[in-house]
């Protein structure tokens, strides 16, 4: 057993698990979130100010989503306790004082109207559905009658209500501009039911999962993370019944929200669907991100893989506040304006929910060989072998490689090689090593031994993607980063008019990439959630003084968390002609 103390400072942070210590960024990222629901704020998440929505008690914004911080602070402490071993007195605090809240009908927070469907009930539904699977996310860490029979009396009341909700005409009704109270509250329940269904075996909760899915659909103006998270639902439904036409359907809604333009370049989903897109929003990057991984693990179609590293890199990354929050950003044309929302109601507790789903998607394992598919931190086994990986990516683009656990036998090693990686160099113990070279992977054969070291370094390509819907404007990629300007770091690139000013960008060379300099960064700029690695030269002509060209330096998008709330990013530049 590892020796591990809660750290004093971020600096020395890693992530104790039964068999190590995990060290890199998606572990500090982590931990930032944990310590910021732990013991962060304002505001705190102290037990009365979590419950105040299950009792209820007016006391703070959006308590008439009953059960919506409840459900999600059990759901995220209980998934991350269960990942990491750690264990949180107050959240067996929290569940002791939920369960007496409970009223008689199952449901918690105010009563539900009796005449017609408002939006207080949809309200009601969304935040008794975000309760229902946190409820069952502690269960699964810590199972007791007691909460499992709260969970089943929370269920049995959606049964009662499943022949008004899903009536037609409410569904309709409440499928245009409702956002938060639309049709997505009663859809979003799915996953709780599912998961209930696994608990008690009761079929029952599966049937009312299947009519509920059977009415999920994307529409326009749709609030995403309600959809999204109606979509990892039906997802849950596949994997519980393995009936094919669940996971036709979710790749079909996957294909739809594409092919709508709905998933902006930065991997991001917007809080409200086409034609209503204003801002991001925490819970949706989240949901979009754990419903690739998940598709990722159902299908191994590497679509999803890209899909889930490309959000996770650029807009989960740079959804996460310093403070840990998670929130709101307005979007732009030009990339990110100077308005930012710390959703400590939703987003802090769903982003940090997100995170040991990428732990687990860091691995995988095949019955022939393990497999490294993201370069992040984690663990992974297979009979015979068992791997950690610490990425630092960010810094010095490597992730390191050691062998916790090897029998005598060769094993099989796949290395993925992702489109933005031109090579992957590898180093075995110091040594160079030379891998078998595979579609979109290197795969490496042998016999390990306990401590060796392997260290991968990822050859970082630069590439220039044109925006695809104004053909005026590109963007710049560097390895998995979107690479941007912001206000903070580089305050003279938005000298007035703005607008005019044009990059000087070089010719692609003949593998089609864009040879900017790597620019190196002088002073006291934080390491921190920074990605200097990617750090580029960009050249450029200022819009009021052309005649007087600049070099900016070009940072990763994900840096956000390394800068104030609300810095204005330029993403999307106009080159010189
Ligand atoms: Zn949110």
């Amino acid at each position: 057993m590892t020796n591990c103390h809660r750290p004093l400072t971020f600096t020395l942070l890693g992530l104790c698990l039964a068999s190590g210590v995990l060290a890199g960024e998606l572990t500090s990222r982590m931990e930032l979130s944990l310590d910021r629901v732990r013991h962060g704020g304002p505001p705190a998440y102290s037990d009365d100010f979590v419950l105040a929505d299950a009792v209820p008690q007016h006391v703070r914004r959006f308590t008439e989503f009953s059960g919506d911080v409840s459900g999600r602070y059990l759901g995220a402490l209980a998934t991350v306790a269960q990942f990491s071993g750690q264990a949180f007195p107050e959240l067996d605090r929290v569940a002791v004082k939920l369960l007496p809240l409970q009223k008689a009908d199952g449901h918690f927070g105010d009563p539900f109207t009796t005449n017609g469907v408002a939006n207080s009930d949809m309200a009601l539904l969304w935040g008794n559905g975000r309760l229902l699977i946190g409820l069952l996310e502690y269960h699964r860490l810590k199972p007791t009658p007691e909460v499992l029979d709260c969970a089943r009396r929370l269920g049995d009341c959606f049964v009662h209500l499943g022949p008004r909700f899903n009536d037609p005409a409410i569904m309709e009704k409440f499928s245009g501009d409702q956002v938060a109270v639309g049709y997505i509250c009663w859809t979003q329940i799915i996953e709780g039911l599912v998961a209930l269904n696994r608990a008690t075996s009761d079929e029952k909760y599966l049937r009312l999962a299947e009519q509920i899915a059977t009415n999920t659909h994307r529409y326009p103006k749709e609030h995403s993370h309600g959809f999204v998270s109606a979509l990892r639902g039906v997802l849950d439904l596949y994997r519980t019944t393995r009936d094919e036409k669940w996971l036709k359907k979710v790749e079909a809604e996957w294909d739809g929200i594409l092919a709508s333009g709905n998933l902006l370049p930065q991997g991001a989903l917007p809080e409200i669907f086409k034609p209503m897109i204003a801002n991001d929003e925490g819970c949706a990057e989240a949901d979009w991100l754990r419903l690739n991984l998940g598709l990722w693990s159902e299908t191994r179609n590497p679509r999803y893989l890209d899909n889930a590293e490309l959000t996770l890199f650029n807009e989960f990354f740079f959804n996460q506040f310093h403070t840990g929050d998670f929130g709101h950003h307005l979007l732009t044309a030009e990339g990110i304006d100077n308005w930012s929302a710390r959703a400590w109601w939703c987003c802090t507790l769903h982003g940090l929910r997100a995170f040991p789903d990428v732990f687990h998607a860091a691995f995988h394992a095949e019955p022939a060989r393990l497999c490294y598919d993201l370069p992040v931190d984690g663990q992974g086994a297979i009979v015979g072998l068992a791997l950690q990986a610490d990425s630092t990516l960010a810094q010095d683009s490597s992730s390191t490689m050691r062998v916790t656990q090897a029998d005598e036998g060769e094993h099989t090693l796949r290395l993925r090689q992702p489109g933005w990686a031109s090579n992957l160099e590898l180093k075995l113990n110091g040594q160079p090593l030379v891998g078998v070279a595979q579609a979109g992977a290197v795969e490496v054969r042998r016999r390990w031994q306990v401590g060796d070291k392997l260290v991968v370094q990822y050859q970082l390509r630069t590439r220039l993607l044109p925006h695809p819907e104004d053909g005026s404007r590109v963007a710049i990629l560097r390895g998995p980063w979107f690479l941007g300007i912001n206000i903070q770091n580089a305050p003279n690139f938005f000298d007035e008019p703005s607008e005019n000013a044009r990059v000087l960008l070089p010719a692609l060379d003949a593998t089609g990439d864009l040879p900017l300099k790597p620019a190196a960064v002088e002073g006291s700029e934080p390491a921190r959630f920074a990605a200097p690695v990617a750090y580029l030269a960009l050249p450029y002509r200022p819009g009021g003084y052309p005649i007087q060209p600049q070099t900016v330096v070009l940072r990763p998008l994900a840096n956000q968390t390394a800068v104030a709330d609300a810095t204005r990013w330029a993403l999307w530049f106009r080159p010189a002609k």
